[in-house]
């Protein structure tokens, strides 16, 4: 393969990541703590939901991913404080202006942000600094902290680090310590961006497993069990799965579950079905596992239903979010 084609390729992939999460998480709207799915049962983009949400109208997963993805496409340093900070202020400004629904630990903590922010009459207080200090001291609190609401927002970082897995780990876990002080819910993060990141450079199938590495040393071994047992149980034994670690366990077993090759038709869709089919968080769980199906088939593998009827806040359509992709992807020279 020449260099213009497996750049053609790694560009498809790249855009798949962004567009793979916005459907899957549409095509789980309607579903969302709704009566399960059997395995015949195909999800279709219905909307309704707990928005309630137009037909390929995408929820809070891909509306808070938006927000990450765009201050990734304004700075080069996705770590540095304008760049955390624009994410922080934009989690503000859509819990206010674009929240359809959202997740209870997220919620309470954009909330507080909020409010030390408006406590602060100097405005000198950082929305991002605040954000991370209230979510730490939420779960230094023994409060429930390892929801699944940064692992569903986390794929774009896997782009603006593509040739850095080192790199990317660490700043994995700064935006999901933004919101989620447990360090499960940075752990999930950090395999589901390798897994991600890997398939969109070379089109790897080979899973959450490649991060594991990444993870400090004491903490592999409990998620290789993890990862075990979703290979070993369908996704539907994973729920209710509002739990990071369960959560990531029914994506990934819809994945496992669902062996798809190159030639297939539904090769993005039939494991993004199954991911709905594991019940409870349909519309996260899907976007999860449709970050990671999009990463390996790329954009192209979508099908054309899908692309024309995804949508939402801020205003993106299909063309918008792979426009998006490709510009975070040049701006970290991947
Ligand atoms: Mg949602």
């Amino acid at each position: 393969m020449n260099t213009l084609e497996s750049n053609h390729d790694r560009d498809d992939r790249a855009a798949g990541v962004l567009l793979g999460a916005a459907c899957g998480d549409a095509l789980g709207v309607p579903y969302e703590f709704a009566a399960r799915l059997s395995e015949e049962e195909v999800p279709a983009m219905v909307g309704g939901g707990l928005g309630p949400y137009a037909p390929g109208e995408y929820s809070d997963d891909t509306q808070m991913a938006v927000c990450i993805a765009e201050s990734l496409r304004d700075h080069d340093d996705p770590r540095s404080g304008p760049a955390l900070e624009q994410t922080a202020r934009a989690f503000l400004t859509w819990r206010r202006d674009g929240a359809t629904d959202i997740g209870a630990q997220t919620a309470r903590v954009l909330g507080d942000t909020e409010r030390a922010l408006a406590d602060d009459g100097a405005g000198e207080t950082g929305a991002a600094e605040a954000m991370t200090r209230l979510s730490a001291r939420m779960f230094g609190a023994g409060e429930r902290s390892a929801g699944n609401g940064s692992l569903m927002r986390t794929a774009p970082l896997a782009l603006a680090h593509l040739d850095d897995r080192h790199q990317l780990a660490e700043t994995v876990r700064v935006y999901s310590l933004l919101t989620h002080g447990d360090p499960l819910a940075a752990q999930a993060c950090v395999l589901w961006c390798e897994a991600i990141r890997q398939a969109v450079v070379d089109g790897s199938d080979e899973g959450p497993r490649s991060g594991l590495d990444l993870l400090e040393s004491h903490d592999r071994d409990t998620w290789a069990g993890h990862l075990a047992e979703a290979e070993d149980s369908p996704p539907r034994a994973f729920a209710p799965n509002g739990f990071v670690v369960r959560a990531l366990q029914a994506a990934w077993s819809a994945i496992a579950h669902t062996p798809v090759e190159a030639g297939d038709r539904n090769r993005y869709a039939a494991p993004v079905w199954a991911a709905v089919r594991a019940g409870d968080d349909t519309d996260t769980v899907a976007a999860i596992a449709g970050a990671l199906v999009g990463a390996r088939w790329g954009r192209s593998a979508v099908p054309e239903e899908y692309l024309a009827a995804v949508h939402g806040w801020p205003g993106y359509q299909a063309d918008g979010l792979a426009k998006l992709a490709g510009e975070i992807v040049r701006r970290h020279g991947g």
